[in-house]
């Protein structure tokens, strides 16, 4: 094989990951828009799936290797994939699918789900029956019990917990979400109210985690939450009722807030009644374009002391993940707003965003002149959003880490909770390197170990390429003579990885307090003494 063709290999893999990974994205979203039902939008997918297989099937290509095969079976049939979906799409007729009042889904998602844990279990029993018996191996009953414990029984739990949800809603009177009192009212773009607003690997969600993806995902896999998703539950403990107006496409309410279905003629009248009764009103940037109606009516009515607005937390560490799902959304024609265009948008109507910094995890409310100012800033978890909220609506005090504040090391700008304004801190860029100098601690392993393979494969190549004298002692010897740069190539890897550091944690704040625990919910004042001497000089840079 040619090196070449290696090379080519080697950067079509991720390519094709990606390029399928769009195609499903892309063309699920599209299939929605046009207003078909998940089963119907999965249906086009499915059938733009298989008619890529059967067009390989048909042109039934000769068998190949190296980058010809990847050509001939994949990106072929990718490409079938994709114009056949395109095709589908295009002669689709749109569906009016805006209906008002409860939903009342068809699907019987608790009797599937029922029928699902039931399949899981008797997998389980099938396969720990045959294993005992010993008619099975160990690698089928592994995958075997994967599978049920894995997919068929999350995902099972996940539609009765579905049915639970669409029994509750359909009977429930959905215009009692207007007597709530003090609730906190959600506004959006219902076209975006599926963007996420953070992404994590689900562990480190805790209990958070309730949608399909989370249920089946392993620990360390990344899993997206919208912003409802992630602070239901803190806005309710904290504040009040979370409420929202649906959309009127919806086929079930999503997971989050309670919802009232308007109808288009009155949406108007019941986003006043709501937001009169609202204890808060909040609103996410970057998915916040198409409520120029709703910013100018709270600013006229000078509800505007109620409203928050809230930016996403820092997206360190997921800047793929972030990547890709921001190009899916730009392709679906919502793109993300930053906060400069948001506020340039907003200044018309008379909020004055400047001069308040919209980093990352911001929460930022507004006075009684419509001036912006900062609650808190880079949090992380749902209760660091929250309590300075609550704080800042039952006695107007600012308890969140918004105090301006320079890093003691290098100068630059950072925020410090009220009480911390005195202690020196340090920036993240100064404990733990610059923004590239972090992606690299966070992927060297796997780099490194990548090295390792492609040395392996050269030793190996050499071997092959440059074939010992027959009979000579090198040619008797191969293998025992291959092992020793193998083993001593494998020993530099040890060594590399037993020395190398953790990678920076993600959960952690921007700006830390030296000496201190600062992760928003444990603050210890302990500070040792030569480190507040360095912080006073470092502070009057
Ligand atoms: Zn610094």
């Amino acid at each position: 094989m040619q090196m070449l063709d290696i090379i080519l290999i080697l950067i079509s893999l991720p390519a094709l990951v990606l390029a399928c990974a769009l195609w499903a994205a892309v063309g699920y979203g599209s299939a929605r828009r046009l207003g078909y039902r998940p089963v119907g939008a999965a249906m086009v997918m499915i059938a733009g799936g298989a008619s890529g297989v059967v067009a390989t099937i048909v042109r039934h290509p000769p068998n190949s290797t190296g980058l010809q095969f990847l050509v001939d079976f994949f990106w072929l049939t990718w490409l079938s994939a994709v114009v056949v979906t395109a095709i589908i799409l295009l002669v689709l007729p749109r569906r009016q699918l805006r209906t008002f009042g409860n939903r009342r889904p068809g699907f019987p998602f608790a009797r599937i789900g029922q029928l699902l844990v039931v399949a899981g279990l008797l997998l389980s029993t099938v396969v720990i029956a045959w294993s005992v018996r010993g008619s099975m191996d160990s690698g089928q009953a592994v995958a075997g019990l994967a599978l049920a414990a894995g997919f068929l029984l999350p995902t099972g739990r996940y539609l009765q917990r579905l049915g639970r949800r669409a029994d509750a809603e359909a009977t429930s009177d959905q215009y009692g979400v207007e007597r709530l009192e003090h609730p906190v009212l959600y506004l959006r773009a219902f076209r975006q109210e599926g963007q996420f607003f953070t992404i994590r690997a689900a562990s480190e969600y805790g209990t958070l985690p309730r949608s399909w993806h989370a249920a089946v995902s392993k620990p360390d896999q990344n899993v997206g939450r919208t912003f409802e998703e992630y602070f239901a539950d803190a806005l309710k403990g904290s504040i009040g009722p979370f409420v929202a107006l649906g959309s009127p496409e919806d086929y079930m309410a999503p997971e989050g807030a309670a919802r009232l279905y308007a109808k288009d003629t009155d949406w108007m009248e019941h986003v006043n009644v709501l937001a009169r009764n609202a204890a808060a009103i909040v609103v996410e940037v970057g998915a916040s374009a198409n409520l120029r109606w709703e910013f100018e009516y709270i600013r006229q009515e000078g509800l505007h002391q109620k409203l928050f607005v809230i930016t996403r937390p820092s997206t360190e560490g997921k800047w793929l993940s972030w990547a890709f799902w921001k190009l899916v959304w730009r392709i679906q024609g919502s793109p993300n707003v930053s906060f400069r265009e948001v506020a340039a948008s907003l200044a018309p109507l008379g909020y004055d965003l400047a001069g308040v910094d919209g980093g990352p995890g911001s929460v930022i409310a507004f006075d009684t002149d419509g001036k912006a100012l900062l609650l808190t800033t880079r949090a992380v978890w749902p209760e660091e959003f929250v309590s300075p909220m609550r704080d800042w609506i039952n006695e107007r005090r600012l308890t969140g880490r918004c105090v301006p504040a320079s890093c003691s090391r290098c100068g630059r700008r950072v925020y410090a909770f009220p009480e911390d304004t005195q202690k020196a801190r340090e920036c993240r860029d100064c404990r733990y390197g610059r923004p590239i100098v972090r992606v690299w601690k966070r992927i060297a392993s796997r780099a490194y170990v990548l090295i390792w393979i492609v040395g392996i494969v050269v030793i190996c190549g050499i071997a092959v390429i440059w074939p010992p004298a027959s009979g000579s002692f090198f040619e008797r010897h191969i293998g025992g003579v291959l092992m020793v740069p193998i083993v001593a190539w494998s020993a530099i890897l040890m060594l590399v990885l037993g020395r190398m550091e953790d990678p920076p944690p993600l959960g952690e704040p921007d700006a830390v307090a030296i000496g201190s625990a600062d992760d928003g919910t444990t603050r210890v004042a302990a500070e040792p003494e030569p480190k507040r001497a360095r912080a006073l000089t470092g502070g009057r840079k």
